[in-house]
C-alpha cells in the first residue's frame, strides 16, 4: 500500500475560499443558517433516539463547512463527517470542537494526520487495519466500515468480526463504531436497503458491545428506514437533508426540509436585439422577433451548468426567463422580451425560492441536486443570513 503523492500533500493550500467582499461580486451563495437548524431538527423529530452525524463534506455540499458546522455546534450537534483528511484538517482548525469521523479510505502514509488533528478513522479495509497495527501509532478512534451491498469501502461481513476483535486486542485503536452505507435508500424499491441492514445487524450481533456507535442511515434512509435509526445507540449520517433536498424529489419537501441556498446574479447589460440576430457562442439562438437581451454576471466558473444553454430559465423579479444560447464561463443571456420592466443592476435568482429550485437545475443537466450545490465554486461568495 504505497501513495507515490507523499511529499506533495503539505505543500497544498487548504484554504478553498476567496476572502471576497460579496458586495462587489456579481453572483452570490446566500446560505440560511436559520432553515438548516430547522432542518435538523426535522431529522431530530423524525428520529428522536438517534443522533445526527452532520456530514459537512464536499465544504458542506456547498455552503460553507467552517459556518455551516459552527451555526450546528451551537445547535448541539457533537458529530460531524467530512470525504477527506484535509477537509478535517481545515474544520477542526475552523474550531470545530465536536468528532470528525473521515469517511474516506485512509491513506497509510498519512494516519499520523488522524491523531494530530483528533480525526475519527474509517477502518476500510482488513490490510488498513493491519497496517495501524503495525504502525504502533494510536491509539486512534475508529469506525469500522462493513461492506454490505455498495462494493465501494468496507470489510466484507465474513471478515469484520476477525478484524474488530484484533483491533480490540491490539490496543492501537479504540473502536467508536460500526457502520454501513445503503446503496439506493432513495431509490423506488428499499428492499436492496432492508436486505443490507439485515446483513449488517446480522454481522454486528457478536460485536454488540464493542462499539458504542452504530450508524448506517443517510438522509434519504433516516426519512424511509425507520428501522434504520433505532438502534439505541444510533448516529444518522445526515449530508443532503440538512441542505434541504433529497436526491427524490419530493421527498425533502414532504419532510418538512427547506432549501438553505439560494444563488442570486445581476444584470450587468442590457440591450435590443433584432430579428434574425444570434446570441453568444456557437451562434446557438436567433432571435425570431425583435426582443431586448439581458445579459447575467454568471457562468459555468461559477457552477452553473453549460447544459442550461437554451434550456433553463432564471427568475427576474418573481417573473421567468428563458436562457438565450450558450452559458459562458462568466456571464449567459436571457431573453426578457421587450414589456418586462427591467434594468441593469437587476437580481437575477439562479436557484431558489420562487425561482428554479436545485432539482429544476439538475433536471436541465441531467444530474442530481448534489452535484448542483457542490459545484458552486470558490469564486461565488457564500453569504450567511440568519
Ligand atoms: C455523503 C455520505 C453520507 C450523506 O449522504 P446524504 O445522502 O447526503 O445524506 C452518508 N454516509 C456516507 C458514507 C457518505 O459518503
Amino acid at each position: 500500500m504505497r501513495n507515490s503523492r507523499n511529499s506533495t500533500l503539505h505543500k497544498i493550500d487548504t484554504s478553498t475560499r476567496f476572502d471576497a467582499d460579496p458586495t462587489s461580486a456579481p453572483t452570490r451563495a446566500e446560505v440560511h443558517l436559520g432553515r438548516l437548524i430547522q432542518n435538523l431538527d426535522v431529522f431530530r423529530r423524525t428520529a428522536p433516539s438517534a443522533e445526527v452525524m452532520a456530514v459537512v463534506k464536499a465544504d458542506a455540499y456547498g455552503h460553507g463547512a467552517p459556518r455551516v458546522a459552527a451555526a450546528l455546534s451551537e445547535a448541539g450537534v457533537t458529530w460531524f463527517a467530512v470525504a477527506t483528511v484535509p477537509e478535517g484538517i481545515r474544520l477542526r482548525k475552523s474550531g470545530v470542537e465536536g468528532r470528525i469521523l473521515v469517511l474516506g479510505a485512509p491513506f497509510p502514509d498519512y494516519i499520523h494526520f488522524y491523531g494530530e488533528y483528533d480525526l475519527d478513522i474509517t477502518i476500510s479495509s482488513e490490510e488498513i487495519a493491519e497496517h495501524i497495527i503495525a504502525a504502533e501509532m494510536g491509539p486512534f478512534r475508529a469506525h469500522v466500515k462493513i461492506e454490505t451491498g455498495m462494493n465501494r469501502i468496507g470489510i466484507p461481513c465474513r471478515d469484520a468480526v476477525r478484524v474488530v476483535r484484533r483491533l480490540e486486542m491490539s490496543g492501537d485503536v479504540r473502536l467508536e463504531g460500526l457502520w454501513t452505507h445503503f446503496a439506493a435508500a432513495d431509490g423506488t424499491d428499499l428492499d436492496f436497503s432492508r436486505r443490507q441492514l439485515a446483513q449488517f445487524n446480522e454481522t454486528i450481533k457478536p460485536l454488540e458491545d464493542a462499539a458504542p456507535r452504530i450508524h448506517t442511515a443517510n438522509s434519504a434512509a433516516a426519512l424511509r428506514l425507520p428501522e434504520s435509526v433505532q438502534h439505541p445507540r444510533a448516529l444518522m449520517r445526515i449530508g443532503i437533508g440538512l441542505y434541504g433536498y433529497s436526491a427524490l424529489e419530493g421527498l425533502a419537501e414532504d419532510s418538512g426540509l427547506r432549501p438553505v441556498m439560494t444563488v442570486t446574479s445581476q444584470i450587468t447589460h442590457l440591450k435590443s436585439v433584432a430579428t434574425g440576430e444570434s446570441v453568444s457562442y456557437g451562434r446557438r439562438w436567433t432571435a425570431d422577433h425583435p426582443t431586448r437581451i439581458a445579459t447575467v454576471g454568471a457562468g459555468y466558473a461559477d457552477g452553473y451548468p453549460r447544459l442550461l444553454s437554451n434550456r433553463g430559465d432564471v427568475s427576474i423579479g418573481g417573473v421567468r426567463y428563458p436562457i438565450a444560447g450558450t452559458v459562458c464561463m462568466d456571464m449567459f443571456m436571457v431573453d426578457v422580451g421587450t414589456a418586462a420592466d427591467i434594468s441593469v443592476g437587476d437580481e437575477v435568482v439562479l436557484f431558489g425560492p420562487k425561482a428554479p429550485d436545485a432539482y429544476q437545475i439538475a433536471a436541465w443537466a441531467e444530474t442530481i441536486p448534489y452535484e448542483i450545490l457542490t459545484g458552486v465554486t470558490a469564486r461565488v461568495p457564500r453569504v450567511f443570513v440568519s
